[in-house]
């Protein structure tokens, strides 16, 4: 009786896996194939414990807490309290070089300079308590169209149990940042479209070093610290929270110098944009007024810079890289991005300025902060030479000289004087004689403006 037949001996496989060569290679091949298998669904499964086990934080460059992060990561391991339990193992830095150009007066040499030590780009370990954190800081090969940039992150990963670790890092970077600027004023600029620290952060400078006429300091820091503690006020009222200073007078007396003292006092920053810059556009302001740095006091430098482009503008259609009047107002008026917004625009110009700008919310105040008077020459030679001149003996001779030379508005028969002197020529004279102060009296003469010489 004929056995029924299977289809491999039909077709003769049966013969085929009798081959021992055959038979070897598929064995080998299902091997392959079996190492290929198990190899992709290893890296399935890691994939799928890395999203599992593992937790990832990312922080771009725009973010403010990148450089926060950077800088503690490049502390030293040696530390007390909380850092201590901290150990980086960070071998590739990089630094920063910042460079001033404040030179000591006469000194040859390289200007000032400070370094910054931080990760450098790549992989790195860090161990924060019992947390170990894989940090990757890449740069991309994509620029951030405002600056022109390339976008850059930092990546910090460690296990999904220690995720809560990130909290405490952030709250000791931010703690780290605020210490490094504790007692400082930082000053933003505008560079492209974002705003950027410029250069390290000042030392506060006490408002007491800012000499201005009677009263005149206090008037201002008192209406700034009103408005300051009236916000529900403003909200109450549907009214937008800001309000804005104009100080004008001649170059010289104080106005910017004041503003940063005054930035001090309430341990705010500046945000500085001086308005006759080339390439400061009106979009360009009003994009940056959207994008204020949080508590900060906004400075217009130059505010008439505007208004002569009005006028060019009128007369010969430019309309030229710089910010007009329609402009400045539309920026003033537009979103503000923080909370509060206090403005304080600076001239030396008032005469060039339109009434316009006088509205609550664009200018609310405004103070001429002039040349110097017989009281602030008096101050300031308080604060150069009160230690050594105890009787005020040299200070009621030094405001005599100036008396004589008609530098305080009038002449010693009475008549008026058209000479005047700035603050900052007193300043200048008085550094220039540091220990000298009869030195200064003798000098007194230089503090008379060119124009009035002869
Ligand atoms: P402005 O902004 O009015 O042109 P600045 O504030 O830039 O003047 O002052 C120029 C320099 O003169 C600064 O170094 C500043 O310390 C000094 N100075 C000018 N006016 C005063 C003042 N009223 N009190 C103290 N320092 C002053």
């Amino acid at each position: 009786m004929a056995t029924p037949q299977t289809s491999s001996s039909l077709f003769g496989l049966d013969a085929l896996f009798d081959n021992p060569v055959f038979a070897g290679g598929i064995g080998l091949a299902s091997l392959g194939a079996a190492a290929a298998f198990a190899r992709r669904g290893a890296i399935v499964s890691l994939g799928a414990a890395r999203r599992r086990l593992l937790v990832n934080v990312e922080i771009s460059k725009q973010d403010p807490a990148y450089p926060w992060i950077l800088a503690w990561l490049s502390q030293p391991r040696v530390a007390t309290g909380f850092i201590a339990s901290r150990i980086t193992r960070i071998h590739n830095l990089s630094v920063t070089t910042r460079t001033t150009n404040s030179r000591v007066a006469g000194a040859e040499g390289p200007v000032n300079a400070s370094f910054f030590l931080q990760p450098g780009y790549g992989r790195h370990v860090v161990k924060f308590g019992n947390a170990y954190i894989a940090v990757n800081r890449e740069k991309h090969s994509t620029a951030n169209m405002n600056t022109g940039e390339p976008h850059e992150i930092v990546q910090l990963t460690t296990l999904w149990a220690y995720r809560h670790t990130f909290e405490g890092i952030f709250a000791e970077a931010h703690t780290l940042a605020a210490k490094a600027n504790e007692g400082k004023t930082v000053v933003y600029s505008a560079r492209g479209m974002e705003w950027s620290p410029l250069g390290d952060s000042r030392k506060k400078r006490p408002l007491g070093s800012v000499i201005l006429d009677v009263g005149v300091k206090e008037s201002i820091v008192a209406d700034v610290k009103d408005f300051l503690s009236r916000q529900q006020w403003y909200v109450d009222r549907g009214i937008p929270y800001r309000r804005g200073y104009l100080l004008y007078g001649p170059p010289g007396s104080g106005k910017s110098s004041f503003i940063q003292a005054l930035a001090g006092e309430l341990d705010f920053g500046v945000a500085m944009i001086n308005l006759s810059e080339m390439g400061m556009t009106d979009d360009k302001l009003a994009y940056l007024l959207t994008k204020l740095p949080k508590r900060c006091l906004l400075l217009l430098e130059d505010a008439d810079a505007a208004f002569v482009n009005r006028r060019h503008r009128d007369t010969d259609g430019y309309s030229g890289a710089t910010v007009t009047f329609s402009g400045l107002l539309n920026a003033l008026d537009g979103v503000a991005a923080s909370e509060e917004r206090i403005a304080f625009l600076t001239t030396n110009h008032i005469e060039r300025l339109d009434p316009a700008l006088i509205r609550p919310g664009r200018v609310d105040m405004m103070t001429r902060i002039g040349e110097a008077t017989r009281y602030q020459a008096g101050h300031m030679w308080d604060r150069f030479y009160g230690d050594v001149d105890i009787s005020s003996l040299g200070k009621e001779q030094f405001l005599r000289r100036l008396d004589e030379l008609g530098l305080f508005g009038s002449n010693p028969d009475g008549t008026s004087s058209h000479r005047h002197t700035s603050t900052a020529a007193i300043q200048g004279l008085f550094l220039f004689n540091k220990s000298d102060m009869q030195g200064a009296i003798h000098m007194a003469e230089g503090l008379i403006p060119r124009n009035f010489e002869a």
